[in-house]
Parts: C-alpha cells; sequence; structure tokens
C-alpha cells in the first residue's frame, strides 16, 4: 500500500463514500489521488469533475 506523506493525506486520499460512487459526486471527497500517475488533485464541486493539481501537501507541506 502506498504511503502517504501524513495521516491527513492518507485519510483523503482513501476516502470511499458509500452514497457516491463518482468520487467528484460527493461534496466531502476533497482529495483526488491517481496512483499510477502519481498524481494529487483538489477536487472543485462545480458538479463536473475539475480539480486544481497540487505538488504539494496542504496539510503538511511536503513535496507530492
Ligand atoms: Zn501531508
Ligand atoms: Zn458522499
Amino acid at each position: 500500500m502506498k504511503e502517504f506523506c501524513c495521516e491527513y493525506m492518507d485519510y483523503h486520499a482513501n476516502f470511499n463514500c458509500d452514497i457516491h460512487k463518482n468520487p467528484y459526486d460527493c461534496p466531502d471527497n476533497i482529495i483526488i489521488f491517481y496512483e499510477k500517475s502519481n498524481d494529487y488533485g483538489i477536487i472543485i464541486h462545480d458538479g463536473g469533475s475539475s480539480r486544481i493539481e497540487i505538488n504539494f501537501c496542504p496539510w503538511c507541506g511536503k513535496k507530492l
């Protein structure tokens, strides 16, 4: 399993909602992580699948 920089990122990157199958549909889901490309993003809840790519952890500040 992937090791994340901190427990916050671990929690949010692995966040799974029972109600919303699509992570972009869930208002509680704020981080999207693509393991294949090691790509982190903050989900923009505009009804589509927008995200802002991030290179540093918003919680601990480490490089992602
Ligand atoms: Zn972190
Ligand atoms: Zn949800």
